[in-house]
């Protein structure tokens, strides 16, 4: 439903969504790259600053002696009078970085690097493993960029949420706000991505129907009244909306099983024999069989197109 709406926008609107796929798609890595590579740099400047002996510090103007002063404490470092500041700005130094300790800002590099690493890792592995990386479509395409933009900046918050010195309770709150609201949009986002990219369909297997009877390979099977079953495993999550085929068999008056790979056989023998017990826990494993009228001899193929199984005539006998 989603996918063919998302496909008839893709035909209106072709030459504006190449451009608008390209420029989101360009604009989202350029903020990706400036996510990862800021906090890279600034960590680099510290260094050589931390090296140099340079030191961040508060300073004020001493009322009593006029001269400015460095608040290491609550006394002037020069004629030693009470600064009198309140408590409330003491907080706020607290949190706003002033002078570090070097163990302090050593373990803020290293949080802080390692933070970055983690974002790098799960982006590259997220964009690979998903396929996104190459959009099909340029619908598909604007869709990926205004998830990489929306993963940029949910990264840029949680960085500034879970960081060290990056702000006071009050605005880690209001960024933890902001990085909810990223989720939702990114889980929007990527849902329609997912749903713009185009359905890969396999050729699962060819059959041969020659009046009431259908051949696969080398093996026929009698059929009847002109039906030809299609016998699939169906596992599905209906809360994770996850669902998966794998047809098994065609079916005329005997099963006629279909050459599956060692591995893939090897899966689907454990689901078939854990059926019960993963259904208990809400993964849905059941066989089904679809029936398709093949009135007319010829080839027939059977296709998967992710979760949908069907059949369709491919040629006729001459
Ligand atoms: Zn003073």
């Amino acid at each position: 439903m989603l996918s063919s709406l998302l496909r008839t926008i893709e035909q209106g609107f072709g030459p504006f969504l190449s451009s608008a796929g390209d420029i989101a798609f360009l604009i989202g890595l350029l903020m990706l790259a400036y996510v990862i590579l800021a906090p890279a740099i600034r960590i680099f400047v510290e260094m050589q600053a931390a090296n140099l002996g340079i030191e961040r510090e508060w300073i004020m103007h001493c009322m009593s002696c006029r001269r400015m002063t460095v608040v290491a404490g609550a006394e002037c470092e020069h004629c030693g009078h009470n600064l009198g500041i309140p408590w409330t700005v003491r907080l706020r130094q607290f949190f706003s970085r002033g002078s570090e300790p070097y163990w302090l800002q050593v373990s803020r590099w290293i949080y802080t690097g390692l933070g970055v690493v983690a974002f790098t890792l799960i982006t590259i592995i997220a964009l690979s493993a998903s396929g996104a990386w190459s959009p099909q479509s340029h619908i598909e395409k604007l869709f990926v960029g205004l998830s990489l933009l929306t993963w940029a900046g949910l990264g840029w918050l949680l960085g500034r949420v879970f960081g060290i010195g990056t702000g006071g309770p009050i605005s880690r709150v209001r960024d933890a706000i902001f990085s909810l609201a990223l989720v939702a949009l990114l889980l929007t986002t990527t849902t329609l991505a997912s749903a713009a990219r185009p359905v890969k369909e396999t050729v699962v297997a060819q059959v041969r129907v020659d009046g009431q009877v259908a051949q696969l390979g080398s093996k026929a099977i009698a059929l009847v009244g002109y039906q030809l079953g299609l016998e699939y495993l169906h596992v599905e999550h209906s809360f994770a909306g996850f669902r998966h085929v794998t047809p098994l068999a065609i079916v005329g008056a005997r099963r006629l099983e279909l050459p599956l790979g060692g591995r893939q056989s090897d899966v689907v023998d454990f689901l078939w024999k854990h059926a019960a017990s993963l259904t208990e826990r809400g993964l849905a494993v059941r066989k089904r069989t679809d029936q398709f009228m093949v009135v007319e001899s010829g080839i027939y193929e059977i296709v998967l197109r992710g979760d949908e199984i069907s059949i369709r005539q491919y040629a006729s006998p001459s």
